[in-house]
């Protein structure tokens, strides 16, 4: 049975998108606390936080830029202070800059938010909760890739590239904490319909049908169709399973 009783839970940008349906569903899932983290949306994440405490789960809303060193790392140490613990992190939070930009177009700047936020966020958060789960000798990290780092993305190559190195940053940390008893998994989505796609999946409904016909399931997905997964992965179901990048993009891309 997928169960996350007594767990604790941190996942980031979890105002909204893949963030909050996560959150929601391990609310569902029996999880004691759920940390909902948020970046500037404070009135969404609060809601998020209201829909958890009526499912049952302690929640507790924070606030950081993760792609702040600092910020990200109290993160993770304002929920031990809350808790007293912590089980699960959801490496979620990311940015996708909606406009095609080709490479020869591409600002520094651009690239270094990109990269600053979706990787070096990532690493912030994973280094400090890894070193918590090093010495409670458990844990699980599920960080949320993307197909754009499985095939790359014309246009979006600063995204990509961050993506990309999450792949391989998910493996390099399997590799070397399996022998504490933490699991480390990516899930790389294809297309899903939230805040980040709204420019290419609700604005052209000609556009919306080309993506549509080139997924073999014939739909975009919904956050929750990532949620599930992300859950899967972070449960005892999936305990043998760590280093994996998992599709979640109706058959759009299938590669590991
Ligand atoms: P979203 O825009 O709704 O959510 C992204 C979240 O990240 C937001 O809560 C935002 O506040 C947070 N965030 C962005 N920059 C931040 C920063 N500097 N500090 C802290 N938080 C920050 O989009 P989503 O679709 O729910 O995206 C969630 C994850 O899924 C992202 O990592 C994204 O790259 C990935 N993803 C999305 C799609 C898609 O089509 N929507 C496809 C593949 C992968």
């Amino acid at each position: 049975m997928l169960s996350f009783k007594d767990r604790i839970v941190l996942i980031t940008g979890a105002s909204r998108g893949i963030g909050a349906a996560a959150a929601v569903k391990f609310a569902q899932a029996g999880a004691a606390g759920i940390v909902i983290h948020y970046h500037t949306q404070r009135a969404a994440a609060m809601e998020v936080a209201s829909e958890v405490r009526r499912l049952g789960a302690a929640s507790l809303v924070l606030a950081a830029d993760a792609a702040d060193q600092g910020q990200a790392r109290a993160l993770v140490d304002h929920t031990l202070e809350h808790f007293g613990r912590l089980d699960t992190l959801v490496a979620n939070a990311g940015v996708w800059p909606a406009q095609d930009v080709p490479v020869t177009e591409l600002e520094e700047a651009q690239f270094d938010r990109t990269i600053r936020t979706n990787l070096y966020g990532v690493y912030y958060l994973c280094k400090r909760a890894a070193q918590v789960f090093v010495r409670q000798r458990r844990g699980n990290i599920v960080i949320v890739g993307s197909t754009a780092g499985q095939r790359g993305e014309a246009g979006h190559s600063d995204y990509a590239a961050s993506k990309g190195a999450i792949s391989s940053f998910t493996k390099s940390l399997a590799s070397e904490l399996g022998r504490f008893n933490i699991n480390v998994n990516c899930v790389a989505p294809g297309w899903v319909d939230t805040d980040m796609s709204a420019a290419a999946l609700r604005t052209d409904p000609t556009e919306l049908l080309k993506i549509t016909e080139a997924i073999p399931l014939g739909r975009v997905a919904s956050a929750e169709d990532v949620a599930g997964p992300i859950l899967f992965l972070a449960s005892d179901l999936a305990r043998h399973i760590t280093g994996e990048v998992l599709n979640v993009n109706g058959g759009s891309v299938l590669c590991g």
